[in-house]
């Protein structure tokens, strides 16, 4: 179904400009677009500094890009997602056209649904939203507590509450799970999104994973995953897709899980970098190292929690940090939602703080249940302003 929509242009007309909206094509690189288009390779490729350059080469089939021309025909504008929160943007300046990194502006909705079961989870929240990406939220996070295979009864009820966000009116980007519960054999089990961005059950237990939180021990988190930051030393926007652990030069590092190391040598900013293969198409990556362990080379294999290598500050870094990187099939996730620690108590002021959420979210849930809130797609038409700001900017 949506392999049939990726030739679908959708064409709205607004005073004499024409705003097109296309879908990016599989294997479609980001110069091929340029040459298809006709705009300058020179300044909008080639003339631009590595790190815009390798940006380019984040663009990915699916994603929804647009493009402003004007009465006769001629690109004004042209707005490219790269991820959730970042895009390019080209744009015309007396027949010069420019390349820069923008945000994306998006808005972000709670939304809740409650159903009854049918077999399994997986199957029920597809069937009711249609949203496999919910679906994937729900259970890989109660992978790890619960075993869904024997203890599901027909009629046991689910409750989901989570944040999506939408631009131009579609959803876009992965839903994030604030809490749920899902009902076994009538007993109710439940899981929290704490402040700190990690799941919870109902008892303040961490829900485990399969990586270790932190391949720095007693390491400060100087720098947090996003899709879109401010640099302060470039003066421009770009995203950290790792986490920077901030230790003194020389710290051990730990290999985040089992799997085969698929690089240990230099690369470019990232300086002395190690990656890890794991299971499930994930790839960790450990960045600006001092040195390697003796002994860690490509194809050996390392055990979870194995030392690697040693923080250091080479390639582009301020300082001793260790950036920590978690990929999925190549592309960027945030290791902190993805990774969680063995299990670890909440106690004293931070368990005090946890149960008050949760109490929250049990309200929720229960007046969720009570009502069986049906699951609402949401239509927001954001898309005219957004696309009138988009106009006012190339005037
Ligand atoms: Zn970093």
């Amino acid at each position: 179904m949506i392999r049939l929509l990726f030739a679908l242009l959708i064409t709205t007309t607004i005073f004499a400009s024409q705003v097109e909206r296309f879908r990016w094509k599989n294997g479609e690189t980001y110069l091929v677009f340029l040459e298809k288009h006709k705009l300058p390779l020179k300044s909008l490729y080639y003339n631009l500094d590595k790190d815009d350059q390798r940006l380019t080469e984040e663009m990915r089939a699916g994603i929804h890009g647009q493009i402003l021309k004007n009465g006769k025909g001629e690109i004004l504008q042209v707005l490219l997602p790269l991820n959730n929160e970042l895009q390019i943007h080209i744009y015309r300046v007396k027949n010069k056209y420019n390349f820069e990194a923008i945000p994306i502006i998006s808005t972000t909705k709670t939304e809740a649904f409650a159903t009854k079961i049918i077999s399994s989870p997986n199957y029920t929240i597809m069937k009711k939203t249609g949203s496999r990406k919910l679906a994937q939220i729900f259970t890989a996070n109660f992978r790890h507590s619960l075993n869904f295979k024997n203890d599901m009864r027909n009629g046991d009820n689910l409750v989901m509450i989570y944040k999506q966000k939408y631009r131009l009116g579609q959803p876009f980007s992965m839903p994030i799970l604030d809490a749920a519960m899902i009902e076994m054999r009538h007993k109710k089990h439940y899981i929290y999104l704490n402040d700190d961005k990690r799941y919870y059950d109902e008892k303040g237990h961490e829900v485990e994973g399969f990586l270790l939180a932190r391949p720095v021990r007693a390491a400060r988190i100087s720098s947090y995953f996003t899709k879109r930051r401010y640099h302060p030393i470039l003066h421009k926007w770009k995203a950290h897709l790792g986490i920077d652990y901030a230790a003194r030069r020389g710290t051990p590092i730990h290999a985040a899980g089992s799997g085969t190391i698929s690089w240990a040598a230099r690369m470019g900013t990232y300086g002395n970098l190690v990656k890890i293969r794991h299971a499930d198409g994930y790839e960790t990556r450990y960045a600006h190292m001092k040195s390697f362990r003796r002994g860690i080379y490509r194809g050996k294999h390392v055990k979870k929690g194995q030392v690697i290598g040693y923080v250091g500050t080479t390639g582009r870094s301020t300082g001793p940090h260790l950036h920590f990187e978690l990929r999925k099939h190549g592309r960027a996730v945030n290791p902190l939602r993805v990774v969680q620690v063995t299990t670890k108590k909440l106690k004293g002021k931070k368990y005090k703080a946890f149960v008050k959420l949760k109490k929250n979210y049990d309200e929720n849930i229960a007046l969720h249940l009570e009502n069986q809130t049906p699951y609402k797609k949401v239509g927001c038409y954001e898309n005219m302003c957004y696309i009138h700001r988009l106009h006012a900017q190339s005037l």
